[in-house]
């Protein structure tokens, strides 16, 4: 149990939470939205400091990360619940459920978890699996530790975190985000409780503070899957974070409460045009193994440049930074690894 990191006091034992842009007002005895936060005579405190549901080491292209350390591995922790009301999740067995002390991994110290990453010959540490905003006050004790022995730090995140926590997430020394762009005004509101410009906000800011910043759009039959809502998305990437900001389009499947049938893999493949005539110059089409847009081309003369096989980096062709063919710079954090 810890105090939680960003609170303010109000009247009557009240207090505010400012750990996501939920910004709960809790009463005493009362658990915000998330269940992660609960208000104790007056403070806040986690219920989720430490505490894993699950623990694995992952490549950054399972994130997905394709610009950002390709082919290096990342011990990856993810706690319970979620900030979020999505019901198509992918990962509901985790984020659906609040905190649990005895089930996944229980409570697991930052300096016990670098000492994993390393013995488990990992490259990097990275909070996924549910909203790693939940892990505030963990992630801002674990990343200075990671980062002092040469460890990379990532969040694959919906968000939706307060401005306050963005800036200490960046203050511990967060290098890369993934942000989860699920739609436009009214799908994120409808479907997921949620403001999605709170999403674009963050996202630009995370991007100006230097962090390696990758969008990820599940493709969803109904939800923001037409060509204007897609293109609507993929406008709005370049022009809040620029045309080489990598743009992930990713097949979804049902799960959780959510029955309709898998993206096809046609729209995915619109949906990666319509990312490009936008002006994005690196859109990849995710969860389909196999696919051609999976891999790294050179958006000037078409080039292979980084072949994937699934989650898997096969094979760098690029000479540094830069396409061996037309010599156009590729911008990418960290060397390829295969
Ligand atoms: S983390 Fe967000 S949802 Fe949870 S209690 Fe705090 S403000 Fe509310």
């Amino acid at each position: 149990m810890r105090e939680g990191l960003l609170q303010e006091k109000l009247p009557g034992g009240k207090a505010r939470c400012l750990t996501c842009a939920r910004r709960c007002v809790l009463a005493p005895g009362q658990q915000g939205f998330c269940k992660t936060r609960e208000n104790r005579k007056g403070k806040i405190f986690t219920l989720v400091y430490g505490l894993l549901s699950a623990i694995s080491v992952n490549p950054m292209e399972k994130k997905p990360f394709y610009h950002f350390y390709p082919g290096n591995l990342a011990l990856t922790a993810g706690t319970w619940s979620c900030n979020f009301t999505c019901p198509w999740c992918q990962n509901w067995e985790i984020t659906k459920k609040p905190p649990d002390p005895d089930a996944g991994c229980g409570y697991v110290s930052p300096e016990e978890f670098v000492r994993l990453a390393q013995e488990q010959g990992c490259q990097g540490v990275s909070l996924s699996f549910n909203e790693p905003t939940l892990l505030l006050e963990w992630a801002v004790d674990l990343f200075p530790l990671a980062r002092r022995v040469g460890l990379h730090t990532s969040f694959v995140t919906n968000g939706y975190l307060s401005e306050e926590a963005l800036e200490a997430v960046v203050a511990a020394g967060l290098d890369g985000a993934n942000v989860d762009w699920k739609g436009g005004l009214e799908a994120v509101r409808n479907f997921c409780s949620g403001d999605s410009e709170v999403v674009v906000r963050n996202s630009k800011l995370l991007w100006s503070h230097g962090v390696h910043v990758e969008i990820t759009t599940l493709v969803i039959p109904g939800v923001n899957d037409s060509p204007e809502d897609l293109r609507l998305l993929a406008t709005r990437i370049v022009e809040e974070l620029g045309p080489t900001t990598p743009w992930h389009v990713t097949r979804y499947f049902p799960a959780y409460r959510f029955r309709a049938p898998p993206t096809p893999i046609s729209t995915l493949e619109m949906a990666k045009d319509v990312g490009e005539a936008a002006g994005l110059r690196f859109v990849y089409v995710g969860n389909v193994p196999g696919h051609a847009g999976q891999n790294t081309y050179c958006p000037a003369c078409r080039a292979l440049l980084l072949e994937r096989d699934g989650v898997q980096l096969v094979k760098s062709y690029l000479q540094g930074h830069v396409c061996p063919r037309c010599r156009e710079p590729i911008p990418l954090r960290g060397q390829p690894r295969v």
